[in-house]
């Protein structure tokens, strides 16, 4: 069977390969007589998958010792209150605004903490990325926070901001829930790390939660014991019940990164390489059609993804029909962009993007 491409922004597609061998394991993981979802996940079967999960993304994402790797439950939203509750010590914290994410982070953090504004591209209509130089960052902030790659704008920070160049010692908080594991992490820049599974690594319902271990330890005394960083360290990730199917998938996703091969390069070398590639022909073909527009300033477009206008909102619905038929699924744009939007994931193969931009031509071509 030959699936269509699905350019979901998320929950998102995931490598065949992966859904495959999941399926073969369903009634029985490795000849123990249970599925992964039929496992205590206190026994030795689910205790040796989460820790090859956890092992694989350290060495994936070159994660040092210095960091933690939490798997948690709740999202990327209800790591906007968690964040908060365990670094803020009931302080300032400092956003910066590129986004739909990072404004829906701060606005919650309000309730924990003191929130001050650092920097925002909302004069831009979220299209720019706020020169990092330019950025107003609290003496006592207890941490930075920003969203690495804003899903809904497409916006994407292809370097992190140094913040002690910037002349502050608070922590960098990134929301990398659309972009984890689709390029290296610069981590001495990084304090903490948050991501939803469902975009880039899994099924949703895990939450990954990579933190430099000394902001651990320093929650409010409001925060709920499944949410502490300190209890969740403290007991594996196991304080509670974790997310066990969602983890063990994961684990697999990680496993089909680490044998990507493209040339010389191999796991996420080869997959940023391709992304690269995906993205290229995808902007080099929207740039040059004179009908399809991306508005993202060229310095901070994203790889993963890619919001687009057709010329007339009158054309959007012949557009996605059109897409449907030709297996081409899940393009419409977030109701607050409106126009397209291509989520190039990386369970996307460049096939998929070229399948993509033949259909656009066509489509130019007859209603241009
Ligand atoms: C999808 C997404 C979220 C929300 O994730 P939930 O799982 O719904 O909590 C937050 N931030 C970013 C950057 C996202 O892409």
């Amino acid at each position: 069977m030959t699936r269509p491409f699905n350019f979901s922004a998320g929950p998102a597609a995931l490598p065949e390969e992966v859904l495959q061998q999941a399926a073969s394991e369903m009634l029985d993981w490795h000849g123990s007589g249970m599925g992964v979802m039929e496992m205590s996940h206190r026994g030795k079967e689910f205790t040796a998958i989460a820790h090859q999960a956890e092992a694989d993304l350290r060495a994936i994402l070159a994660v040092p010792a210095t960091h933690k790797i939490l798997f948690m439950q709740g999202g990327a939203i209800a790591e906007n209150a968690i964040v908060p509750m365990n670094l803020s010590r009931g302080g300032r914290a400092d956003y910066v605004i590129t986004g739909s994410w990072s404004q829906k982070s701060a606005k919650e953090a309000h309730k924990y903490c003191e929130v001050h504004l650092a920097a925002s591209n909302a004069a831009d209509h979220h299209t720019t990325l706020p020169d990092y130089g330019s950025w107003q960052i609290s003496d006592n902030a207890a941490y930075v926070h920003v969203c690495s790659n804003e899903t809904i704008h497409g916006v994407e920070m292809h370097e992190l901001p140094d913040l002690a160049a910037l002349g502050t010692q608070a922590p960098l908080v990134i929301d990398c829930s659309s972009h984890i594991v689709s390029r290296p992490i610069d981590w001495s820049r990084v304090g903490l790390a948050y991501a939803g599974a469902q975009k880039n690594i899994g099924p949703a319902g895990l939450t990954l939660v990579i933190v430099r271990e000394d902001l651990i330890g320093h929650a409010l005394p409001i925060t709920p014991s499944a949410f502490d960083y300190q209890i969740v360290a403290d007991n594996g990730s196991m304080y509670n019940t974790p997310p066990t199917y969602p983890w063990y998938l994961a684990g697999l996703v990680f496993q089909w990164i680490q044998r990507q091969r493209e040339g010389e390069l191999t796991g996420l070398a080869a997959i940023e390489a391709r992304n690269v590639a995906k993205a290229k022909l995808f902007y080099d073909y929207v740039d040059a059609s004179g009908f399809y527009v991306n508005k993202v300033a060229g310095n901070c477009r994203s790889r993963m993804n890619i919001p687009f206008f057709l010329p007339s909102d009158d054309l959007n619905d012949a557009f996605l029909s059109g897409a449907k038929d030709a297996g081409l699924l899940q393009l419409k744009g977030h109701k607050s962009v409106g126009g397209m939007r291509a989520s190039i994931y990386n369970a996307m193969p460049l096939a998929g993007v070229q399948a993509l931009v033949d259909y656009m031509k066509t489509f130019a071509a007859r209603h241009g």
